[in-house]
């Protein structure tokens, strides 16, 4: 059986204090979900640190939301994958659209940091998604290929063996507009098909996550599908009391 996955993207929000506040209330409800969920929080990296300190104990996974491309050295302002991993985390976001969109991150630029992570021990959570245009061109199941085959191809049987995806179109992140739990399912569908023409049996195995304005409401109908396998939640991530929510949709 394939894992359940809610990740928490916190994104450039909540100060030090904040961000361990959140991680208590979130930690504080861990046993009304089930067990059966991987539950991660995903701070900026100020408060890396401090979060992975206050879930000590709580069955809570700590995750950063980017990587550098390079292992060390003369990269200001970087942050490498191996200080991530020594400071506790287990999972990193890579590929996320608003680091494609705002941060130039290609494909070459991800296949680099995807290579840094594994050296390193964490588990990517690969990002893919189309914008608007391309989704109303009816090219969202090319853009998302494409992201796979540049990216997830590359990968080693061992390597795609940890690894989660989270299909997030661009459309529906931040906007308040989700896609329904029928367009998620076909798309997380046709990404295991993609998979599985590289992979074979293993992609049965591999966590597709959906992310775009997955809130408490809207959560159990989309997590109810067959390839759905969790989420990736952004701006519901930020209050304790709706991620659990959503913890607990499964
Ligand atoms: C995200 O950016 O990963 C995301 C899913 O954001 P939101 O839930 O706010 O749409």
């Amino acid at each position: 059986m394939r894992k359940k996955i809610v990740a928490g993207n916190w994104k450039m929000n909540t100060l030090p204090a904040e961000g361990v506040e959140l991680a208590k209330g979130v930690a504080a409800g861990r046993n009304e979900v089930c067990d059966c969920v991987t539950m991660i929080v995903c701070p900026p990296f100020t408060h890396i640190h401090s979060v992975v300190e206050s879930l000590k104990r709580s069955n809570v996974e700590v995750g950063a939301q980017d990587c550098a491309t390079e292992v060390k050295g003369a990269y200001t302002g970087e942050v490498s994958a191996e200080m991530i991993a020594a400071l506790g985390c287990k999972y990193v976001i890579l590929g996320h659209s608003e680091r494609r969109q705002y941060y130039g991150e290609t494909s070459e630029t991800l296949n680099k940091k995807m290579s840094r992570a594994y050296e390193n021990g964490l588990t990517p959570i690969y990002c893919v998604g189309e914008n608007l245009e391309e989704r109303e061109a009816e090219r969202h199941f090319e853009v998302c290929k494409s992201q796979i085959e540049e990216v997830v191809y590359n990968l080693t049987e061992e390597q795609f063996g940890n690894l989660v995806i989270a299909y997030e179109p661009v459309w529906a992140i931040g906007t308040g507009k989700t896609a329904t739990a029928e367009q998620a399912e076909e798309i997380h569908a046709y990404i295991r098909e993609v998979l599985r023409a590289k992979f074979g049996a293993a992609a049965e195995e591999c966590p597709i996550l959906y992310g775009g304005s997955c809130k408490p409401s809207n959560a159990a109908e989309i997590f109810s599908k067959e390839n759905v396998d969790g989420g990736l939640i952004g701006g519901a991530a930020l209050k304790a009391e709706d991620f659990l929510a959503i913890c607990k949709a499964f």
